[in-house]
């Protein structure tokens, strides 16, 4: 239970973290110089007013300054970051893998809040920040290792895992440059082909393709859906593809690419009914 609360008390910290290089980042400020100051009066926040979700409870929304109105955006980031790592500790997967419970914490609370920064960019800018993408790379060459390491995974398994990065890429490189050409348009970002590479790193060539797969049919779904609810002339708008993809990724991850395989009719018969 202890352990529980710790989750969700740490996992608010980061989320305020996560809320200044939300508003940082796409201004091209430093994210940890200087400390955080009212958007409005520009006084500088005091550590005591730094208190994840408490501090703009107490204040009611105002700058202790200035009474100007601070987003709800704020503690709705820390909470929601909260109850992701809570939700992810206590499904905790890829368990074996880990030797030591603290590290697969760590490891599987930072990939889950990487994600959750990448699908916000995503879906607010159609962008996505190349330091996140550098970041989920490198987790997934660690899980990869680890894989191979601890997880009993074969060396061949492991190399194909390992070029599963290219070969990701240079599909989605395909179809977006020959997408420009045909559509004179931007048909997909060049973020999204980092992001099913790094993507393919953390779950493997099998999981890549599910994960994608996922993505894609989340996504027609739910575009076709918000075009009927919007009643929309512009048939063919820019939508983010990186959060469903990133949806099909936390899918694959959970489940696992193998259990997903073996049991795929069952998974969608369960989906349905
Ligand atoms: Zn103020």
């Amino acid at each position: 239970m202890i352990k529980y609360i710790a989750i969700l008390i740490f996992g608010a910290c980061v989320g305020s973290f996560i809320n200044v290089i939300f508003y940082r980042l796409p201004k091209d400020k430093s994210i940890i110089y200087p400390n955080s100051s009212c958007p409005d009066c520009n006084s500088r926040i005091k550590f005591y007013d730094l208190i994840p979700v408490l501090s703009w409870i107490f204040l009611k929304g105002k700058c202790r300054v200035c009474n100007s109105a601070i987003s709800y955006n704020y503690p709705l980031v820390e909470v929601l970051n909260s109850l992701l790592w809570l939700f992810i500790v206590f499904l905790n997967p890829y368990s074996t893998i880990f030797l030591n419970e603290k590290l697969a914490v760590v490891l599987n609370c930072f990939l889950i809040t990487n994600i959750f920064i990448i699908s916000y960019f995503d879906f607010k800018y159609l962008w996505i920040p190349k330091r996140a993408l550098d970041f989920l790379s490198f987790i997934g060459l660690v899980y990869l290792f680890l894989k191979y390491l601890n997880g009993g995974q074969n060396i061949s398994i492991f190399f194909i895992d390992l070029i599963a990065y290219p070969i990701f890429y240079f599909i989605f490189e395909i179809i977006r440059k020959n997408g420009q050409k045909i559509y004179k348009k931007e048909v997909l970002g060049k973020g999204d082909s980092f992001l099913v590479a790094s993507n393919s790193l953390l779950i493997g060539i099998k999981g890549g393709f599910l994960a994608i797969t996922i993505g894609f049919i989340v996504a027609a779904v739910c575009e076709t859906i918000l075009l009927i609810l919007n009643n929309s002339k512009r048939s063919l708008r820019y939508f983010p593809l990186g959060p469903y993809l990133c949806l099909g990724m936390i899918c694959v991850w959970i489940i696992g690419a193998d259990n997903m395989w073996a049991n795929w009719e069952m998974l969608i018969f369960n989906f349905i009914f």
